[in-house]
């Protein structure tokens, strides 16, 4: 029996499932999961000593790969000033200041601890800030597991939201619109409908959590202009996108202007952070200023706004974006040319350092019904002669890939043979 095995079984005596996040459990692909030592570079190095390429990134944050020198630093010079204070410090500014000069549309920043935190939030003001309930979400898009925001869309399009979890009160539910992404209509028709009831629309700007799906042409625009006409606040769900697709994120990348942003994984760098923030006038709803009450023991902690700093800094090197983006399109496009040599459907979707494949005979992937039509046996099969081959993808096929910076010729080579043998595995 491997070390993993053996922890996996321990784990599930004192952890539910074995896990402290329900992805990590390998639902989505049968067997037991691998157990983690440590992680450097585009490595991870599991207990039982077998290293694998990661193309995972601790969900998103290692965009620079794991253990990068200068924020080890960066942590270890801040951890000596204490842990936590509970009050104010300049490196909460700094980083605020920061996040401003980068995302322009975030004229006021408010640090939380993680992305459902800071979806959670930005929901509320939204609510308090309009006086109106309802909120529009996607079916496919994932925020966070606040209550409002674990719903499923209703019998029909546009009847009214049914939790999707044991625990949500249906009263909550009720007051959240779940439309079709990239279906602008299906937005246009609950507006329609609720127009004067719809607090905001909060949207994945690339959808990282039913694979990997880019907006169609037109359709955040649309969403921008139905916000304008109805007096809705457009959240965009940046939590995977910031500093991830562009430097600017998705809204750099597409040129939408949001009136509030959320934010988590690589403004951390790997610590427990999250924020949210955007137009002035409505941050100025948030307390101390405003009656919307948010708050955090945590909150601004200074490790992590140093680990986060330290990450925000490195990124300004010139050609980095451009870089992340030819490595990960060698991923996406190895992938697809070594299925086709050996007759295997795949589609795949890439924006920067993201992708998504999908086992798929249709040739473009852009709604979450398509994702649910995938061969999903081939994927489970496709994931285990990966894992063998010392490649580590998400361990379900509605989660997306992230490379990082340190993902260089010699991985992305071993990436690719893997795959095509296991593709020739698969076939034969
Ligand atoms: N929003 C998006 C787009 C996410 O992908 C996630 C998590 N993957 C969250 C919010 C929730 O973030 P967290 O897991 O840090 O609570």
């Amino acid at each position: 029996m491997s070390k993993s095995d053996q922890l996996f079984e321990q784990a599930r005596q004192s952890i539910p499932g074995g896990v402290n996040s329900p992805v990590r459990a390998f639902n989505g692909v049968g067997g037991t999961p691998v157990f983690i030592e440590r992680a450097d570079g585009a490595y991870l190095y599991d207990v039982d000593g077998k290293a694998y390429v990661d193309y995972i990134g601790s969900w998103g944050p290692m965009l620079l790969g794991h253990n990068h020198p200068a924020i080890k630093a960066a942590v270890m010079t801040a951890v000596e000033k204490g842990l936590s204070y509970g009050a104010p410090t300049e490196i909460e500014v700094r980083m605020a200041e920061r996040v401003r000069a980068i995302l322009p549309s975030m004229e006021q920043v408010r640090m939380v601890n993680s992305g459902t935190e800071a979806t959670m939030s930005a929901i509320r003001l939204a609510r308090g800030y309009t006086g109106r309930d309802k909120i529009v979400k996607f079916e496919g898009c994932y925020h966070g597991h606040a209550d409002s925001l674990l719903v499923k869309a209703g019998s029909g399009a546009l009847t009214l939201g049914q939790p999707n979890s044991p625990g949500v009160p249906a009263d909550f539910a009720k007051h959240t619109l779940t439309c079709i992404y990239n279906d602008l209509a299906s937005v246009e028709a609950a507006f329609a409908q609720y127009g004067q009831e719809i607090a905001c629309i909060i949207v994945e700007p690339v959808a990282g959590n039913m694979n990997c799906i880019p907006p169609v042409p037109g359709f955040l625009e649309g969403l921008r202009a139905l916000c304008d006409r109805h007096g809705a606040v457009l959240i965009l769900d940046e939590v995977m996108t910031g500093f991830r697709v562009s430097k600017q994120g998705a809204q750099g990348h597409y040129g939408i202007t949001p009136d509030l942003t959320t934010l988590g994984k690589i403004i951390g760098a790997g610590m427990p952070v999250g924020a949210f923030g955007g137009k002035r006038e409505i941050m100025q709803h948030i307390a101390p200023t405003g009656p919307v009450y948010q708050a955090g023991t945590l909150s601004g902690n200074p490790i992590a706004m140093a680990a986060g700093l330290a990450m925000l800094d490195l990124l300004e090197q010139p050609g980095l974006y451009e870089a992340l983006n030819e490595k990960t399109a060698r991923i996406a496009e190895g992938f697809k040319a070594a299925a086709a040599k050996h007759g295997i459907s795949l589609a795949i979707n890439q924006v920067g350092g993201m992708f998504g494949f999908f086992f798929s005979s249709e040739p473009t992937i852009t709604r979450f019904d398509q994702v649910t039509r995938c061969d999903m046996e081939q994927f489970k099969r496709f994931y285990h002669l990966m894992l063998e081959e010392g490649v580590y993808l998400a361990p379900s096929a509605y989660e997306a890939g992230f490379l990082s910076l340190a993902h260089g010729d010699k991985e992305i080579e071993h990436t690719l043979a893997a795959a095509e043998r296991s593709f020739a595995k698969l076939a034969g």
